[in-house]
């Protein structure tokens, strides 16, 4: 048992991906019992979803080495905003105040995804799933990837975390996706509570709605206060959402990898809300 705690302690990475593919199956296993569309039409959803990690998975391990030359550097040079905030020695208000940090960085960088058109185009493949289930997390174009962690490189560069705020960070963050987008939303008492500060299925599901302005709404990545205070928060029944998104509602290019990925490289215009919600 000793061997083993310190096994994981010293692999801190591997006990991350391990955990993180234990809650998705777990996951995944009970949207198939609860499913009533059959195995078949799951098994390849999600293949054309899960397809995107054998792309993510280099790019994100080549570029995570330089967040972590990053962070080292801005850790040993005293560097980032962190080291204006009073009692920051203090490990409690390290960690939090730079979690609450980073966060808000991360709601930027969605909203910016969203508001740039070019970056929309490579964002859109993620929101281009006309079923969103558990699999869906993992639905990033891999220029996104790239973008994604270029940004998370100034987010780093910016705030000054250190390894082990960023460690911390990005298991809350796989867990908050992961829950995000399973199809099991909370009750509406429930979710009222949670929704006061965390991001939620029945919020991530807004978001996820095919028609503006509901696709501009609830950015939050682990938090959804940001979307409170910015104006940028949405709700929508389940009744009324409809995943996917209205310039491609395609079924037969976005149920496929190559499909989906040639998306950003074709032409499209983004169409107008039909009602402003905020
Ligand atoms: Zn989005
Ligand atoms: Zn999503």
């Amino acid at each position: 048992m000793a061997e083993l705690r310190s096994f994981f302690s010293h692999h801190e990475d591997l006990t991350q991906v391990i955990l993180y593919a234990g809650v998705i199956t777990s996951l995944w296993f009970a949207e198939m019992m609860a499913s009533i569309d059959g195995i078949k039409n799951k098994w390849k959803h999600t293949a054309v979803n899960a397809s995107f990690i054998f792309t993510a998975l280099p790019i994100q391990l080549l570029l995570t080495t330089f967040v972590v030359l990053i962070s080292s550097w801005v850790t040993a040079h005293h560097w980032g905003l962190i080291n204006f905030i009073p009692y920051h020695y203090n490990p409690w208000v390290y960690y939090i105040t730079l979690f609450i940090l980073m966060d808000l960085c991360e709601y930027t960088y969605h909203v910016t995804m969203h508001k740039v058109e070019p970056l929309w185009k490579f964002h859109l493949v993620h929101h281009s799933d006309l079923k969103v289930d558990v699999s869906t997390t993992t639905r990033e174009h891999p220029c996104e990837t790239c973008v994604r962690t270029c940004f998370l490189m100034l987010w780093v560069f910016i705030c000054g975390p250190a390894i082990g705020v960023l460690i911390l960070r990005q298991t809350f963050q796989s867990f908050s996706n992961i829950i995000a987008h399973t199809e099991f939303r909370f009750s509406e008492r429930v979710n009222k509570v949670v929704s006061l500060v965390f991001i939620t299925p029945n919020l991530h599901h807004v978001h996820h709605h095919y028609q503006l302005p509901y696709t501009d709404c609830n950015y939050g990545d682990v938090l959804s206060i940001w979307d409170r205070l910015f104006g940028t928060y949405g709700k929508l029944s389940r009744e009324e959402t409809v995943f996917g998104i209205d310039t491609h509602m395609d079924e037969n290019l976005n149920g496929s990898f190559i499909g989906a990925v040639k998306i950003p490289f074709q032409k499209f215009e983004r169409k107008q809300p039909e009602k402003d919600i905020y």
